[in-house]
């Protein structure tokens, strides 16, 4: 099935339905099954910010193969990449690098050098939104690894939803986790986890605009760190 053969208002009644079906805390596992029993795997898509492989290990047990979108900004740390190209040959998952229009280079020659230090909310739009939103209309629902213990604005984040800004159903099983059972996971599965989680980095993001956190802090405080802005825009 592609992400084109149902109407935005079933998708939109679907992700209702597996919302009452799944609550709030269901474990990641029934989550998955719900979406290979409604969806399959051509119109799944895994969002992975390659902070560790947990997402798409947990996915591809149930959806081998699944599409794992990787938005390569350009800025990405070493750690990052290396990690991508971990799960690129060590997962059953098809790995896709989702490209911005325009090179860094080709950015700085039109914007001005560096707009993540001038206009970081325009850069995350060229080089992160708006790819995303370009290589989302291809499925019919994705998964995203958002957890409700990252930040204040995450802690009312669904299992399943209906994702309004990029209309397909949003599912995020594992919302309920913590950041040790994410940990626990990689463990015991020995999935690739990125060397940066382990070195102060709790949440990864592109290079110029990530700093380590302190014990205890909010994990996503090295996130645009001295700034207002939180989020890049694409989990709303
Ligand atoms: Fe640009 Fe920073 Fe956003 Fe990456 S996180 S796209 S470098 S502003």
């Amino acid at each position: 099935m592609t992400g084109h053969d149902r109407t935005s208002e079933e998708l939109r009644a679907l992700a209702l339905q597996g919302n009452e079906e799944l609550g709030w805390d269901s474990p990641a596992n029934d989550v998955v099954a719900w979406v290979a029993r409604e969806f399959g795997v051509a119109a799944t898509a895994v969002a992975s910010s390659m902070a560790d492989a947990v997402l798409p290990h947990l996915v591809s047990q149930q959806l081998p193969g699944v599409d794992v979108l990787f938005l390569e900004t350009g800025y990405h740390f070493p750690e990052t990449l290396a990690t991508r190209n971990e799960v690129a040959g060590s997962l059953d998952v098809n790995l896709v690098d989702v490209l911005p229009a325009l090179t860094v280079e080709e950015q700085d020659r039109r914007y001005g050098r560096d707009l993540f230090g001038t206009d970081p909310a325009w850069c995350c739009a060229l080089r992160k939104m708006d790819p995303l939103k370009n290589a989302l209309a291809g499925y019919d629902v994705w998964f995203t690894g958002v957890r409700r213990d990252e930040a204040p604005t995450r802690t009312t984040t669904p299992l399943v939803t209906w994702d309004t800004q990029h209309e397909l159903v949003k599912v995020n099983p594992l919302a309920a986790w913590s950041f040790d059972d994410l940990l626990e996971y990689a463990r015991s599965h020995q999935v690739p986890v990125n060397l940066l989680l382990s070195n102060g980095y709790p949440s990864i993001g592109c290079r110029p605009c990530t700093r380590p956190v302190a014990p205890g802090e909010d994990p996503r405080a090295g996130r645009w760190a001295g700034l207002a802005k939180t989020e890049c825009g694409i989990h709303q």
